[in-house]
C-alpha cells in the first residue's frame, strides 16, 4: 500500500520536539520541505525500491539519500560488508588494508585519478581540493558556476555578481568578503564568461570547479563542447580543472561523468556513492597534484576518521558490485528512461509543455517551458506548482527531492510495476493540478 494511508503524526509529533533541540529541526537543510510546504516525515526504514515513515506509510524511492543507495535500500552485500567489519572495531586512526584496497580500486575505475585521499565528505572533498589546486598553483582564485554546489565550504557559498566579471558576494551569513573576493562566478554552459573571467583575472586563477552534469540546479547536462572547453582553456591558461563528482561519480557511468563525456579533469572530487550510504568523501587526480598533500606536500589536510574501516567496507562492497556488473548502468538507463518517456507521454496528454532533463539515472522535471541549460532558466519554474506537485506525489507514496532545484536519484531496485506506479501518479497528479 502506497502512499499516505493513515496519517503522518508520527512525523508531525517528532518534528516538533526536534525544533527544541536542533535548528531548524533538521540537520541539513533541504530536508525540512520549506521550499514545498508542509512538515518532513521521519523516516523509520528502508528496504530495496520502499521507504517507510515513523507512522507506517510506504513511499516509492526517487532520492535514494541523494544518490547513495543506487543499488536500492540496504542492498545485502553493503549490509554484510558493515556487519562483519563492525566486529574489528570501528575506528583505529592508524592505516588499514580496506584504505588501500579502496584506492586501488578507485584508481581503477577513475583513470585520471592516480593518487587518492579519504575524506569524511563531499564538502570535505571539495573544499580540500581547492586547497590543493592553489597550493599547487600558487594563486588565489577560483571559478565556480552559478547554481553549482560543492558542498558548504566558504568559498562556495557565493552567488553571482550582475555580469559574468563581477566579483562574488556572500550568499550566507558568516562569509566573509575576504573569501568572497576570491571565489569568481559564471552561468554554467557559458564559456565566453569563463573567458572573460580568466582574461579580467590574469594569472590569477586556481582553479575552475564544475558539476559536469549538473544536479544541484535540478538535473543540467552540460553542452556540446562545454567540457572540452573547459579542459581548454585549463590547460591554455595553467589552471587546475576539478570535476565534483559528488553526485555523478559511479552513477552515470563506473567511471563517472568523466567517463562518459570523455574529458579528463585534472582533479575530481567524490562523496554519496562512495561510501555506499555510510559518511565518505574522496579526491583526487594527477600524481603531479596530489603529491602536495600532507605528508608528503605542504598541503595541509586530516581526518581523524577518514578512511574509517566499516565506511570503506561499506564503499568497498558497493563500488565492486559496480565495478563487477556494468550491466547495472544499461539497466537504471533503461529504466529512468521509461520514467521520463512516460512523463514525457503524460505532459502530451496533457497539452503541457513542461521541461524534463535527463542524463542516466538522474533526472528533473521542470515546471517551465524553457529549455533548461542554466541557473537562470532553472529558476523560471514554477516553485508554487513544484510544491503542490510534490505534496501530491507524496501523498501517493511517491517520494520526491522536496525541491525543485534538486536532481532525482533512480535505483536499480525499482521494479516495472514500481515504474508503471510513478507515471500513472504523475498522470494522476499533473490532472489534477491543471483541471
Ligand atoms: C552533495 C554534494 C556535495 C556535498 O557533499 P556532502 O557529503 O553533502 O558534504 C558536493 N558536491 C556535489 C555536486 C554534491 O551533490
Amino acid at each position: 500500500m502506497l502512499g499516505i494511508k493513515t496519517t503522518t503524526i508520527q512525523s508531525q509529533s517528532l518534528f516538533e520536539k526536534a525544533k527544541n533541540f536542533i535548528p531548524g529541526g533538521v540537520n541539513s537543510p533541504v530536508r525540512a520541505f520549506k521550499a514545498v510546504g508542509g512538515n518532513p516525515i521521519f523516516i523509520k526504514s528502508a528496504k530495496g525500491a520502499y521507504i517507510f515513515d515513523e507512522d507506517g506509510n510506504q513511499y516509492i524511492e526517487l532520492i535514494n539519500s541523494w544518490g547513495p543507495m543506487i543499488l536500492g535500500h540496504a542492498h545485502p552485500a553493503i549490509e554484510e560488508a558493515i556487519l562483519q567489519a563492525a566486529k574489528n572495531s570501528f575506528s583505529f586512526g592508524a592505516p588499514t588494508a580496506k584504505e588501500v584496497e579502496m584506492a586501488e580500486l578507485i584508481i581503477q575505475m577513475i583513470p585520471s585519478i592516480e593518487k587518492v585521499r579519504m575524506v569524511n565528505s563531499g564538502t570535505e572533498a571539495c573544499m580540500s581540493a581547492i586547497r590543493v589546486a592553489r597550493g599547487y598553483t600558487g594563486k588565489p582564485k577560483i571559478i565556480k558556476f552559478e547554481g553549482c554546489y560543492h558542498g558548504h565550504g566558504d568559498s562556495f557559498l557565493i552567488a553571482a555578481g550582475s555580469g559574468a566579471v563581477t566579483m562574488g558576494v556572500p550568499d550566507s551569513a558568516g562569509v566573509t568578503t575576504g573569501v568572497a573576493l576570491d571565489t569568481l562566478t559564471a552561468p554554467f554552459n557559458d564559456l565566453e564568461a569563463v573567458k572573460a573571467l580568466i582574461e579580467a583575472n590574469p594569472n590569477q586563477v586556481a582553479a575552475i570547479i564544475v558539476e559536469p552534469v549538473v544536479g544541484n540546479m535540478g538535473c543540467v547536462p552540460p553542452k556540446e563542447g562545454f567540457l572540452q572547453g573547459l579542459r581548454n582553456l585549463c590547460t591554455q591558461n595553467g589552471i587546475v580543472l576539478i570535476f565534483d563528482e559528488v553526485m555523478t561519480g559511479f552513477r552515470l557511468a563506473k567511471g563517472g561523468a568523466q567517463e562518459r563525456f570523455g574529458i579528463r579533469p585534472d582533479l575530481t572530487t567524490l562523496g554519496k556513492i562512495i561510501g555506499g550510504g555510510l559518511p565518505v568523501g574522496a579526491y583526487g587526480g594527477k600524481k603531479e597534484i596530489m603529491d602536495w598533500v600532507a605528508p608528503m606536500g605542504k598541503v595541509y589536510q586530516a581526518g581523524t576518521l577518514s578512511g574509517n574501516p566499516v565506511a570503506m567496507s561499506a564503499g568497498l562492497a558497493m563500488l565492486k558490485i559496480l565495478n563487477e556488473n556494468p550491466q547495472i548502468y544499461t539497466d537504471l538507463e533503461v529504466i529512468t528512461s521509461q520514467i521520463v518517456s512516460g512523463i514525457k507521454g503524460v505532459l502530451k496528454e496533457l497539452s503541457l509543455n513542461y521541461t524534463i532533463n535527463q542524463v542516466g539515472s538522474m533526472f528533473t522535471l521542470f515546471f517551465t517551458e524553457n529549455e533548461v541549460y542554466d541557473f537562470t532558466t532553472a529558476k523560471s519554474s514554477n516553485l508554487a506548482f513544484f510544491g503542490k506537485y510534490f505534496r501530491e506525489m507524496l501523498q501517493r507514496g511517491v517520494y520526491l527531492a522536496p525541491s525543485q532545484f534538486e536532481s532525482l536519484f533512480v535505483s536499480n531496485a525499482l521494479s516495472s510495476e514500481d515504474v508503471a506506479h510513478i507515471v500513472a501518479t504523475n498522470r494522476e497528479v499533473l490532472k489534477l493540478m491543471h483541471t
